[in-house]
């Protein structure tokens, strides 16, 4: 035990478990607050932008959504243009997308939702790089975090007992202890070791699995589009996404839902490809280069750990990304998210510290776990609520606001085929840059109820891919 009030030295400190996306965010918004900032991460960091045994979902494709994106620039300025010097496509999320929804391709226009398309190696590396470089950070790497350290009476939390090479441990003591650990984060086994409760669990399963293969493709493809997306449709199973990343390389990445996962073995992953709903991917790279094996997925269910609920919670922890809140991937929240967290972690200590600029951290806990369930509220919504499209998902029923939702959300992904305006506002939302809600404006609201009294169902036999469009200058 370590009591944080016996003597401790002045300085603050703030040790982050998990050196990934979100303990990386986490980190650079902690340095703005306290004078040291330890990363502790179990792995030990490749050199290069390169695969490591911690974020096995790295050999999968990643993509920062526009939202992401201007949260990365605004904690790391410039880093968008450091992306760009590695070689990371710049993506205009339309025009350079090309995507299959429910009733067939959507237009293709220049629009203001850009990004950068590349390996999540890079993305971490990049960013790891800038907080090497911030003398307030240090990292411990090759230290697994195996509890957490407590006051006298386990009403404070103290720092991290950390496991490193040859099964030697140590100490660290902090101020705030953020939990960035991931899916698998042990602080409700941590939590009930000094006696509190753990978070309750919702956990909602499509049984969704992924299976990737990284390519160079040949020269000659005449392609005109940095990625094409053949979405999954309910009740069909199978989807697929293709991706240009730097080094001139493409992941793609096939989508399985309902225990429909994709094969690893390389005749059927082909012949999966071959199965969807449009023959582009496979027409992409039946000639290719195959530069990596065929990796495989299958952790995807949501689940959200309900941090907010808990009526006892420790002083001087902060639990964050996916430690709280995983996402079924296949809407790529996660990064987004963990991106939200961090900047919801600096409200909630700017708030702390103007009100006790002691240092006094008492209460900020629980507001941070409150605050931090309304902005995982929104995606845990749109996700979930997707999920259980399928008959097969386990976890929960569909609500009468679930149904409802989903009959309007049909409706407006057959417009959006053909309205440059509706496919604007669906990315928007999907890029987390507008609210749900935005689906609902006027403009919208009285195309769908048109269409409806139209009888302009949506087609039940979903599009077949054909009347692939070319990037054009529309305006609506
Ligand atoms: C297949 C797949 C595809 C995805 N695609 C997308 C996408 O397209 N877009 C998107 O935004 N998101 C995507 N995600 C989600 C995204 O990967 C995560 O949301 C994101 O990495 C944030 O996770 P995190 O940092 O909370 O945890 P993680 O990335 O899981 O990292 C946890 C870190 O903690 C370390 N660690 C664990 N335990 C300890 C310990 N006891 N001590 C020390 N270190 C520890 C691990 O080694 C690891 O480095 C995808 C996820 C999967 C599984």
């Amino acid at each position: 035990m370590f009591d944080s009030h016996s003597g401790a030295s002045t300085e603050k400190k703030a040790v982050v478990i998990g050196g990934s996306i979100a303990g990386l965010l986490a980190a650079q918004v902690l340095t703005k607050h306290f004078d040291h900032v330890t990363i502790v991460e179990r792995d030990r960091f490749p050199k290069q932008p390169e695969q490591r045994q911690g974020v096995p979902q790295s050999q999968h494709l990643h993509v920062l959504l526009t939202r992401g994106k201007q949260i990365l620039e605004q904690l790391f300025p410039g880093i968008e243009a450091e992306l760009a010097e590695s070689g990371a496509p710049s993506m205009d999320f339309i025009t350079d997308c090309a995507w299959l929804g429910i009733s067939g391709w959507a237009p293709r226009f220049p629009s203001d939702l850009r990004g950068y398309t590349c390996s999540r190696n890079l993305l971490e590396w990049t960013i790891r790089r800038r907080l090497v470089a911030n003398n307030r950070v240090a990292f411990m790497e090759a230290g697994q975090v195996t509890s957490l350290l407590s006051n006298a009476d386990n009403t404070s939390i103290a720092g991290v007992r950390v496991r490193l090479d040859k099964e030697v441990e140590t100490d660290i003591f902090a101020d705030l202890v953020v939990d960035a650990s991931g899916r698998n984060s042990r602080s409700p086994q941590w939590l009930q070791a000094i006696g509190y409760q753990p978070p309750q669990e919702t956990i909602i399963n499509s049984f969704l699995g992924y299976a990737s293969r990284w390519y160079e493709l040949a020269d000659e493809k005449p392609i005109d589009w940095n990625a094409a997306y053949v979405t999954t449709q309910a009740p069909g199973t199978r989807g697929a996404v293709i991706s240009k990343i730097e080094g001139n390389r493409w992941i793609l990445t096939l989508i399985g839902v309902a225990r429909d996962y994709p094969p690893t073995d390389e005749a059927e992953f082909l012949h999966f490809t071959q199965s969807l709903r449009s023959p582009i991917l496979y027409e992409t790279i039946k000639d290719a280069k195959p530069l990596s094996p065929i990796y495989a997925y299958k952790r995807t269910e949501n689940c959200l750990r309900h941090y907010e609920k808990l009526s006892k919670l420790p002083e001087g922890l902060a639990v964050i990304g996916d430690a709280v809140c995983a996402f079924n991937p296949v809407y790529g929240q996660g990064m987004t998210t963990a991106a939200l967290g961090a900047l919801t972690l600096d409200e909630c200590l700017t708030e702390q510290l103007s009100q006790h600029p002691d240092g006094n951290l008492i209460g900020l806990s629980r507001r941070f776990q409150k605050q931090l369930h309304k902005v995982i509220t929104v995606p845990w919504m749109i996700t979930t609520g997707e999920d259980l499209r399928w008959s097969t998902t386990e976890g929960a029923k569909p609500s009468l606001m679930n149904k409802i939702m989903q009959r309007y959300m049909e409706q407006v992904l057959v417009l959006q085929t053909t309205s440059p305006h509706i496919h604007h506002v669906f990315t928007e939302v999907m890029h987390m840059v507008k609210p749900p809600t935005a689906l609902f404006q006027p403009s919208i609201l009285m195309q769908v109820v048109k269409q409806v009294f139209n009888r302009h169902q949506p087609q039940q036999e979903f599009s077949n891919g054909q009347g692939f469009p070319s990037p054009a200058s529309v305006a609506e």
